[in-house]
């Protein structure tokens, strides 16, 4: 685990912004060094409760990959990001707001069901695209959190491979707090699986600003960082 304690967001300026970037930098390729990692490592800005210009500073600092949690503040934000940015939607989504997001984000990290991810084929089908899902799993069988267990995985991931516009490029998860080295190790054996069956999986997307190094440790290819990047969010104000 990382030990930092992170400032509140409303404490964190732009010189804070900057440095905390340095920190993940630095950190994160010394675990892909440690792990002997030739391969790339994505860093994800979570912009949830994030104000505009603080998302616009860390796209300045090179950040091009944003994290989006909820559908009605992406909506809101999202006509003031860099447009070079690649945005991903990664927060729990109902079948229902999924037609708000298709052909804005381009890859949806949180697929927890066969209906959500038939729902998003549709969606992508009347736009004429293709959308990269991941399937989120539940890895330490929490009843608290969404996503599909381990069990399920190989019989999900068959029926969403047949959905003509979706491309299931890998997985994501939220390991339980706590012991995540062990969550982080029995997902890598499942992308690991995975990619065996089947040519397109490419993205293992679990590490938060608490865990990532030691997600790094076990093969993750996207770490998605809000609180070690922007400051602690209050959710109260
Ligand atoms: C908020 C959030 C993150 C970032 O969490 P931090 O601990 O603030 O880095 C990552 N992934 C998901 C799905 C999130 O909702």
């Amino acid at each position: 685990m990382t030990e930092r304690c992170f400032r509140s967001a409303e404490q964190t300026g732009f010189d804070e912004i900057k440095q905390n970037l340095a920190v993940i930098r630095e950190t994160s390729a010394e675990a892909m060094d440690k792990a002997g990692r030739k391969d790339e490592l994505r860093i994800m800005a979570v912009t949830k409760t994030v104000p505009v210009e603080k998302i616009n500073y860390a796209e300045s600092l090179g950040i091009d990959l944003l994290g989006e949690n909820r559908v009605q503040e992406f909506l809101g934000k999202a006509d003031g990001y860099s447009p070079d940015s690649e945005v991903h939607f990664i927060g729990s989504l109902q079948s229902n707001k999924v037609k708000y997001i298709i052909g804005r984000v381009s890859m949806i990290h949180s697929v927890d069901s066969i209906k959500l991810a038939q729902e998003i084929n549709k969606r992508s089908a009347e736009h004429g695209i293709t959308t990269d899902i991941l399937l989120e799993i539940n890895i330490g069988g929490e009843d608290s959190k969404s996503g599909i267990s381990p069990d399920m995985l190989k019989d999900t991931a068959k029926r969403i491979e047949e959905f003509e516009n979706i491309r299931l490029r890998g997985l994501m998860t939220i390991p339980p707090p706590g012991g995540e080295e062990k969550y982080f190790a029995k997902m890598q054996e499942l992308y690991q699986r995975m990619r065996q069956d089947n040519a397109n999986i490419d993205v293992l997307s679990m590490g938060m600003s608490a865990d990532y190094a030691d997600a790094v440790k076990y093969g993750s290819t996207l770490i998605r960082i809000g609180s070690g990047l922007f400051g602690y969010r209050n959710y109260n104000k």
